[in-house]
């Protein structure tokens, strides 16, 4: 390469400075964004250069990566690197440092002696405590080589990481042999992954790739929340950035690590099975904060940079216009959601009234208005938050085998009545086609209809999922196939059986059908019996399989969820309200005088009382993330995130009354001529050590005290200190 006479005059500065002891490490956090925990620092090389102040390594690395320099460089990289580890090991922090290692370096025939020669001047310094990063271009040069290196550093337990990797085109085979323990996703990709569909798959794939290699991945330059969620979601929890951290001195890391604490955005979306379509939402967050910094940064005299109506209208700005389409059609049952409208408007208007004041030239008015403009953000984001948990409570309840299997059928098969009948989706472009079916169908199952692909997926996405879809092949637009490998790829519509019908009955298109998940065929024109056996064929079998994946969570009398489920739901419920604050309450609810019922009327009948109220508290209309279990014998229980005290006793009184609506006779009752039932609450107070005993505990007392003032009858005491 030719040098420019600046370059060499930069090269012979850098030796002297490197002589002269100018070199400097700073550290940067890693952390593990699930947990909080700090598991190591990545020294970066930083040049205190007397007259120019602090250099980072891109203003004079590269000059010397042609030159023996990097290779004493890097030497002073290790040395220094060791010497914080025994500082660190001394502090008792528990650290991994990782370095830098230029390819020229870790090339150098005698770079494993100098290593070598590096540890054993430093004895007391734990070498599994070093980790190196190498380039992953530069890996792929010599796999030979690095393979070697490798080998033997892992005697030491020094660790290896793969750095800045998905910009060297690593291919399998290659990652194969090279054994490096971590794989560090270059920071490039991390940058729009919201936005580029394509990073975001890139991500993905690279996360993949480490998981199924058994590497660890970790991802570099995370600047915001919203892409450590993303990143976490994709299955990648160790992130490095200045979301996170800055590089800093040695000497704050210490302080840094004790006072840690991972972004609260991360824990709301912690263990949330959401799915990849509420990613908008995730977005949600960083469009309000980016809107009211152009206002603000306005005000301060930079320019506005938004595209046409986006300043004024509500509906024209990237949330505003996923709001009232994708938004609307996922979310526009939840209040939440609902009440973000009316804020998001008031936004808008500040905004512009903002703008409108600065250029008239009214600074006081307007710097007032922008006081107002941040308590609008956070009023948004807040309700962000809890229409995020709702999201959330709604996806993983979604996916909870109650949820998924407490259908129709299930209810059928354990003899609930009341559930609603078995529901079929009839997908086809041609109302006739639909009218003939439907009129077959209908008489023993509810038929609804979709007449396109669009809408037969939002459809098969709404709560109350249908049990069986019978899909048109060929329709204008999205196609029958195309509809079918999305439900499959859906994980909340993937267990929906889908059944094509079709006027082309050839083998491939048959065998295009089963590969994209369907499970029959069946050829226009109908025959009715036989779609009928079909049909019922069909049904049977998801219903034996939807059994077999509820039996472990569902009791067998009632089909509602069972303690062991409870149990489950109540522990992750009660970690999720301490850390976002949220009260939880929870519902005893005990069948009155349910011994003598038994012994009067017998066991059998016992049971159908037990199911009934089972069907009743199925049934009964509550939000989304409300839980409902057979507790055991003749005890029900409810739990209800997010729900305060006034909440609980409502809803409790609603289902006393309804069971008592029920009006199944109980001559052996001293409290009524019908069954009743006496329901103990307890909500959390949000200072409250919550858990799940504790909970259990109040709400069993409250049951306690509503038996003895008489039964029939729902005590829900205030928590204590409110
Ligand atoms: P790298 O190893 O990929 O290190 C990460 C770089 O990204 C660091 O830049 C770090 O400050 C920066 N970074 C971290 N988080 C963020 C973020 O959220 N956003 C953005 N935009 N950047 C972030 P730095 O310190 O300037 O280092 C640049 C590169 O110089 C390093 O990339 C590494 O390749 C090289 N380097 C640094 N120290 C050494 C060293 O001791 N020896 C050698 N050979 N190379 C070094
Ligand atoms: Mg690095
Ligand atoms: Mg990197």
């Amino acid at each position: 390469m030719q040098e420019s006479t600046g370059d060499a005059s930069l090269l012979a500065r850098l030796a002297e400075g490197v002589k002269n002891n100018e070199l400097r490490l700073v550290y940067q956090p890693k952390v593990n964004m699930r947990t909080g925990r700090v598991i190591g620092v990545e020294a970066l090389l930083r040049w205190a250069h007397p007259e120019l102040g602090i250099l980072a390594p891109g203003a004079f690395l590269p000059v010397a990566e042609h030159d023996d320099l990097i290779v004493d460089i890097g030497t002073w990289v290790i040395r220094e690197a060791l010497r914080q580890i025994l500082i660190w090991q001394q502090q008792n922090l528990d650290l991994v440092v990782s370095i830098n290692i230029a390819p020229r370096q870790l090339l150098d025939p005698d770079f494993l002696q100098v290593l070598n020669q590096c540890l054993a001047d430093e004895p007391d310094a734990y070498p599994s405590r070093l980790e190196l990063e190498i380039l992953e271009s530069a890996a792929l040069e010599n796999t030979a080589v690095i393979r070697a290196l490798i080998d033997a550093c892992r005697e030491k337990g020094i660790t290896f990481s793969l750095d800045d990797f998905g910009t060297g085109y690593a291919s399998l085979a290659y990652l194969r042999q090279i054994p490096a323990d971590v794989l560090k996703i270059d920071q490039s990709f991390v940058r729009d992954l919201l936005t580029e569909e394509d990073d975001r798959l890139l991500v993905s794939g690279v996360i993949g790739l480490a998981h199924a290699f058994r590497r660890v991945v970790v991802a570099e330059g995370v600047e915001t929340a919203a892409q450590g969620a993303l990143l976490m979601r994709l299955g990648c929890n160790i992130a490095q950035g200045y979301g996170i951290a800055r590089p800093m001195p040695a000497e704050d890391v210490a302080d840094w690590v004790a006072n840690y604490e991972p972004d609260a955005e991360w824990a709301a979306w912690d263990d949330m099975p959401w799915d990849m379509d509420d990613l908008p939402l995730l977005m949600a967050r960083s469009d309000q904060c980016i809107y009211v910094d152009q206002i603000l940064g306005y005000l301060e005299g930079k320019d506005l940079n938004f595209q046409p109506g986006e300043l004024s209208d509500h509906h024209q700005c990237r949330f505003g216009r996923w709001y009232y389409h994708e938004g609307q059609a996922r979310y526009g049952d939840l209040d939440e959601f609902i009440e973000l409208e009316a804020v998001h408007k008031a936004l808008h208007e500040l905004g512009t009234e903002i703008v409108r004041l600065k250029d008239c030239g009214e600074l006081t008015p307007a710097a007032a208005m922008a006081k107002k403009l941040l308590n609008v953000r956070t009023q948004i984001l807040s309700r962000l938050d809890s229409l995020q948990q709702q999201v959330g409570i709604r996806v993983a309840h979604n996916k909870s085998p109650t949820q998924i299997n407490v259908s129709a059928s299930t209810r059928r098969a354990v003899g609930i009545k009341g559930g609603n009948p078995v529901q079929i989706l009839v997908v086809d472009d041609t109302p006739t086609n639909i009218e003939v079916l439907a009129g077959a169908l209908s008489r023993e199952y509810t038929v609804k209809f979709a007449t396109n692909g669009e809408k037969a997926l939002e459809m098969a996405n709404r709560p109350e999922k249908p049990d069986l879809i019978l899909l048109d092949v060929m329709m204008p637009g999205m196609d029958g196939y195309e509809v079918c490998r999305r439900l499959k790829e859906n994980p909340d519509t993937r267990n929906i059986p889908v059944m094509f019908i079709t006027a082309r009955s050839d083998m491939e298109d048959q065998i295009r059908g089963y590969q994209v998940g369907g499970v029959d065929f069946i050829s226009k024109p109908f025959q009715i019996p036989i779609v009928l056996a079909r049909v019922s064929a069909q049904l049977r079998l998801k219903l034996h399989s939807d059994l077999l994946e509820s039996r472990a969570f569902i009791d067998g009398l009632t089909g509602i969820a069972n303690r062991r489920h409870m149990d489950e739901v109540l522990e992750n419920e009660c970690r999720r309200a301490q850390r976002n604050k949220m009260a939880l309450s929870l519902l005893m609810i005990d069948v009155d005088h349910f011994k003598e019922y038994n012994d009067h009327y017998g066991h059998g009948a016992g049971d159908e009382c037990l199911r009934q109220i089972g069907g009743v508290l199925a049934m009964m209309p509550m939000r989304p993330g409300d839980f409902v279990a057979r507790y055991g014998g003749e005890e029900f229980s409810v739990i209800l995130p997010g729900c305060n005290i006034t909440g609980a006793q409502i809803i409790a009184e609603r289902i006393r009354v309804t069971i008592e609506a029920l009006n199944l006779p109980h001559a052996h009752s001293t409290t009524a001529r019908h069954v009743t039932v006496s329901i103990g609450c307890a909500t959390s107070r949000q200072t409250d050590e919550l858990t799940p005993e504790r909970l259990l505990a109040a709400a069993d007392q409250a049951l306690y005290q509503a038996k003895q003032q008489g039964r029939n009858r729902v005590v829900c005491p205030l928590p204590e200190g409110t």
